[in-house]
């Protein structure tokens, strides 16, 4: 089977905090390495989104063009998911020239087909610098609170978001200048004339769909579609092939979930079209839940509205947030963990990633807490499982120089119908209730382990002893195989030690490992978080200046 899964594409100007890592990047990551596992031809996809008003409002800042803006971002993304691990067989960019070309083509396509209609709105302009201005772009006195500083979409004093026309004494940011109000028009794709073609589709495919991705999804339909803006009047983004539309681009909602099928041709060429016009791939979609209608009703209206025969998502995974400590993460008060703070603590990737997803979002929010990820890491990986190892690996050597003896297979016979539950919740890609079930796996080997003493019975009985601990060896090409979507490191090096070759996925996972194989030391596999550098650590990155 050819599964084709795509994490959400992260704004380029906002560094991932945790939160947004297992929302989307992680969760999929997780389940690409699953699949490939159950032997699945996979193909995971992953990127930034570059275009929009925030990268030109940043790179002014910042004394960037927008370009070397996203340049000097992106860098930083993929160095953090590197370093978390991330399985991505394409990583790319909203801003490719594959992606223009496709995002053009699909526009030429829908626009032939008649979903297109064209308004005309007012808009601020300057006369100085020759354009419109967008809602970062204006500030002026709130007509609601009467405040100064209102941006042209939101007031920051009063919460209200606001029409730019109302701003009272607008200025321009862009050059200072007062704006005048000028008629611009735009393109509009038509989702009225697309809702019963939309809505017969998502019904035959929402089952598949996680709570909150078919929630939110019908809440918006139970509104009604309404046309929707594809086109601005910017510069920095996709240039819109269209007489009259010379001077304008693309809205990033248009551009960007169209990167996914971009990102995929400017990865692998023309063979993009095997995965996204291929009718034996199933597509999965991983995001957060407030990227759900554009993967549920925009971009599927794009693909609908071509009459090309484009993949359409099947299974759509949505997870809720992530608290931090009680609050919310926030760059600028310096609350909660980045990305890129998550590298300099010194704990490794395996041990972050087990956390995200021991308290992964799956229906209703969760907290990131320090106390409890000590706990959890403590007592679940290092104490638990990593000591299973550990324990397992070097009686064997201490009693039988590291050659495996003869097992009779009554440990896997415990655990095999938990694998069973273990791929129905992985399938349906409930990864934190998976990760419990692997869990469970080791916790039956340790009881067995502890239940059976085999550093006793091998003062009186070294054979049994060989055995019991032969039965154990036996579980670690199991383990190796269902902590593998979420802790790789760890799982490569309990596969080396038996010599399994991971990539064999989960074939024959209930063979034991041959009777006289070597099972080479495999050193510590997690390390304990102590509670003095959890407290400092709580407190670094608490947002409260010292
Ligand atoms: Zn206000």
């Amino acid at each position: 089977m050819k599964v084709l899964i795509t994490s959400a594409l992260p704004y380029v100007n906002n560094i991932p905090h945790l939160g947004n890592l297992i929302g989307s990047v992680l969760s999929a990551d997780a389940f690409a390495r699953y699949q490939r596992l159950r032997g699945n031809e996979v193909l995971f996809v992953l990127g930034t989104d570059e275009y929009g008003t925030t990268t030109e409002v940043k790179a002014r800042e910042e004394g960037l063009t927008p370009r070397e803006l996203v340049d000097k971002y992106f860098v930083i993304h993929k160095r953090i998911y590197d370093w978390f691990n991330t399985s991505y067989d394409c990583l790319g960019r909203s801003t490719s020239e594959a992606n223009k070309k496709i995002v053009q083509d699909i526009f030429s396509k829908i626009y032939k087909n008649g979903y297109f209609i064209e308004g005309e709105v007012e808009q601020l302009y300057s006369e100085k610098s020759n354009m419109f201005l967008s809602d970062r772009f204006v500030e002026g006195e709130c007509p609601i609170c009467h405040k100064a500083g209102a941006r042209g979409d939101q007031c920051d004093a009063c919460g209200n978001l606001l029409d730019q026309k109302d701003l009272i004494n607008p200025i321009s940011k862009f050059d200072g200048t007062v704006p005048i109000l000028k008629k611009t028009k735009h393109l509009y794709i038509n989702l009225p004339k697309l809702e019963k073609e939309l809505t017969n589709w998502i019904s035959s495919v929402d089952s598949n769909w996680s709570f909150l991705a078919k929630n939110i999804t019908s809440q918006w339909l139970k509104q009604g579609l309404k046309e929707r803006a594809i086109t601005r009047d910017l510069k920095w983004g996709i240039p819109v092939p269209l007489e009259g539309y010379e001077n304008k681009v693309f809205y990033s909602w248009f551009d960007a979930p169209i990167a996914y099928i971009g990102i995929t041709a400017e990865c692998i060429g023309e063979k993009y079209k095997d995965w996204w016009l291929n009718k034996d791939v199933t597509l999965y979609q991983f995001m957060g839940k407030d990227n759900v209608p554009f993967h549920s009703i925009m971009f599927p209206s794009y693909l609908i509205a071509t009459k090309e025969p484009y993949v359409l998502v099947n299974g759509l995974d949505s997870t809720a947030y992530i608290n931090y400590e009680n609050d919310k993460f926030s760059k600028s008060k310096e609350k909660g963990v980045f990305g890129n703070d998550a590298i300099e603590t010194g704990i490794s990737s395996d041990t972050w990633r087990y956390y995200l997803y021991r308290v992964r979002p799956e229906d209703d929010d969760t907290e990131f807490l320090w106390g409890d990820f000590e706990a959890k890491v403590n007592n679940e990986l290092v104490n638990n499982f990593g000591n299973f190892i550990n324990r397992v690996v070097s009686l064997n050597q201490k009693f039988f120089n590291g050659i495996k003896q003869k097992s009779n297979g009554e440990l896997i016979e415990k655990v095999k119908p938990l694998l069973d539950d273990y791929f129905k919740l992985m399938d349906k890609s409930r990864e934190r209730d998976a990760l419990l079930k692997a869990n469970e796996i080791s916790s039956i080997g340790n009881k067995y382990l502890q239940d059976t003493a085999p550093w006793t019975l091998a003062k009186t009985d070294l054979i049994g002893a060989g055995t019991i601990i032969a039965n154990c060896i036996d579980l670690f090409k199991l383990l190796s195989l269902v902590y593998s979507p979420f802790i790789p490191d760890a799982s490569k090096k309990i596969s080396e030690s038996i010599s399994f070759n991971l990539s064999d996925g989960f074939l024959n996972v209930f063979d034991g490992i041959k009777t006289g194989t070597e099972i080479k030391p495999i050193g510590i596999l997690f390390q304990k978080l102590e509670h003095k550098q959890v407290e400092e650590f709580k407190q670094k990155f608490s947002g409260i200046k010292k």
